[in-house]
C-alpha cells in the first residue's frame, strides 16, 4: 500500500530542503565570485572546486541519510538528483568542472542502481544525451521553463524507471515529487532572477559617470580588480594612466563652474575618442575624481606611452569655447605597469598617483612613467 502521507511530507521537505540549497549555493557561489575578483589569480580555481565539492558533499550526505533512513529514500534520491543535475545549468560551469560533475553523476547511478539489470546501461546512454543536451543548450533550457521542465522530466523518468524493486505506484510518485519539486524551486529562482535584473540595472547605472559619460569611480574600482585578476591569470601586461587638468580650480573661479563643467565633459569625449584609435591596448577609461581621470590599459607600459602624449597633445592644442570665451587647458599624467610585487591594485594606484604628483611637481603638462618624466 503506497505511503500517501508520507509522500505529502517527503515532497514539502524536499521542496523546502532544495530551495534552501539554492539560495544557499547561490550566495556561495557570489559571494567566492567576489573574493576572486578581490584576491585575483589565487582563486580563479577555488570557485569551481569549492562549488563542485559542495555539490559533491550534498550528494553524499542524501546517499548517506537513505542509508539511516530508508523509509525518505525516494525524497534523498529526488534531492541528490537535483543537486548533481540543476547546478550544471549555471553558464559559468567550465568543461572541466563539468565533467567532474559528470563524473560524480556516473558514481550516484553505479551507487543507486543495479548493475546487473540491462536498463542500467540503456539509462546510461540516456543520461549521457541528458548530459551532452544540458551542456550543449543551457541558454535555451534557463531560458524557457518548458524545455526545462522537460529535462527534468527526462533525468527523472531516466533515474526511476529503472528501480524495478520498486512499486509502479512508488516509480511514478517518485518521479512526481521531482517534477513538483522543480516547479517549485524554479518559481523561487524565477523571482530571485527578477531581483539579479534590477541589481544589474542598477549597477548599470551606477557604472557611468553622469558628466563624462565615461566609466564611474564605482566601475574603476570594480573594473580594477577584475582586470587585475586577468592580467595575473594570464601572465598579461596592465598599466595604469592616471591625469588630473591642470590649474582647474582657476578655470572655475575665472570661466565659472558651468564652464568647467563644459571642459570636463569634453575632455572625456576628445579623450574617448583618441583612445578608439588604441584598441590593442584595450583601454578603459574611467572619471575617478572632480578633474581627475584614469585609464587602464591591458598593455605594457612603453607601447602606451604614444597614446598617453598622443591624448596630452590632442587636449593642450584643443580650444574649448564656452559662451564666446576660448579656454585651453593642459593635463598631468602619471604612468604605472602592473608589477609581480604589487600586492593589490592599491599600490599599482599609489604608484601611478605618485608619478603623477612628480609631473604636477616637474611644472604640469608632463608625463611621468615610473618615476622619470618623459615629455
Ligand atoms: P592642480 O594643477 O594641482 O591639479 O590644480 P587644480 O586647481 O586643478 O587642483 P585642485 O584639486 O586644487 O582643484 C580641483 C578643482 O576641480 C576644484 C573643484 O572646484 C573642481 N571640480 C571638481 N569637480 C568638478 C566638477 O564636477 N565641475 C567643475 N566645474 N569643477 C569641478
Ligand atoms: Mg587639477
Ligand atoms: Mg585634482
Amino acid at each position: 500500500m503506497f505511503d500517501w502521507g508520507n509522500w505529502v511530507i517527503q515532497t514539502v521537505i524536499a521542496a523546502f530542503f532544495i530551495s534552501g540549497f539554492v539560495v544557499f549555493s547561490n550566495q556561495g557561489l557570489a559571494a567566492l565570485e567576489n573574493k576572486r575578483k578581490q584576491l585575483g589569480f589565487l582563486t580563479n580555481f577555488r570557485e569551481p572546486v569549492v562549488a563542485t565539492s559542495f555539490i559533491f558533499a550534498m550528494a553524499g550526505f542524501c546517499e548517506l541519510a537513505q542509508y539511516w533512513n530508508p523509509s525518505n529514500e525516494a525524497a534523498y534520491l529526488n534531492w541528490a538528483l537535483y543537486i548533481l543535475f540543476m547546478p550544471l545549468l549555471r553558464n559559468v560551469v567550465r568543461p572541466v568542472e563539468y565533467s567532474i560533475r559528470c563524473l560524480g553523476i556516473l558514481v550516484f547511478w553505479i551507487a543507486n542502481n543495479n548493475v546487473r539489470n540491462p536498463l542500467f546501461y540503456l539509462s546510461l546512454v540516456f543520461i549521457a544525451v541528458i548530459l551532452g543536451f544540458i551542456y550543449r543548450w543551457r541558454r535555451e533550457i534557463n531560458r524557457s521553463w518548458l524545455i526545462r521542465m522537460e529535462v527534468v522530466l527526462w533525468i527523472a523518468l531516466d533515474f526511476w524507471l529503472q528501480q524495478t524493486q520498486m512499486t509502479v505506484i512508488s516509480v511514478a510518485m517518485s518521479v512526481v515529487m521531482f517534477l513538483l519539486v522543480n516547479i517549485f524551486t524554479m518559481f523561487y529562482w524565477s523571482s530571485e532572477r527578477i531581483t539579479e535584473l534590477e541589481r544589474h540595472q542598477l549597477e548599470q547605472r551606477v557604472n557611468r559617470d553622469e558628466l563624462t559619460r565615461v566609466g564611474s569611480f564605482f566601475a574603476f574600482k570594480s573594473d580594477s580588480l577584475t582586470k587585475i585578476g586577468i592580467a595575473r591569470s594570464e601572465d598579461a601586461p596592465l598599466t595604469l594612466l592616471m591625469f588630473d587638468i591642470d590649474y582647474f580650480k582657476a578655470v572655475n573661479d575665472t570661466y565659472g563652474h558651468m564652464a568647467g563643467n563644459h571642459i570636463l565633459a569634453k575632455t572625456a569625449m576628445l579623450i574617448a575618442t583618441e583612445l578608439k584609435q588604441y584598441p590593442q591596448l584595450q583601454p578603459s577609461f574611467y572619471r575617478t575624481g572632480g578633474e581627475e581621470f584614469n585609464i587602464i590599459f591591458m598593455a605594457d607600459a612603453a607601447d602606451t606611452l604614444f597614446a598617453a602624449k598622443a591624448i596630452q597633445k590632442r587636449i593642450r592644442q584643443h580650444q574649448f569655447h564656452f559662451e564666446n570665451q576660448t579656454i585651453t587647458v593642459t593635463l598631468s599624467m602619471g604612468v604605472t605597469a602592473l608589477t609581480r610585487d604589487d600586492m593589490s591594485f592599491e599600490d599599482v594606484y599609489e604608484r601611478a598617483d605618485q608619478n603623477l604628483y612628480l609631473s604636477k611637481q616637474g611644472g604640469r603638462d608632463q608625463i611621468t612613467v615610473e618615476g622619470q618624466s618623459i615629455a
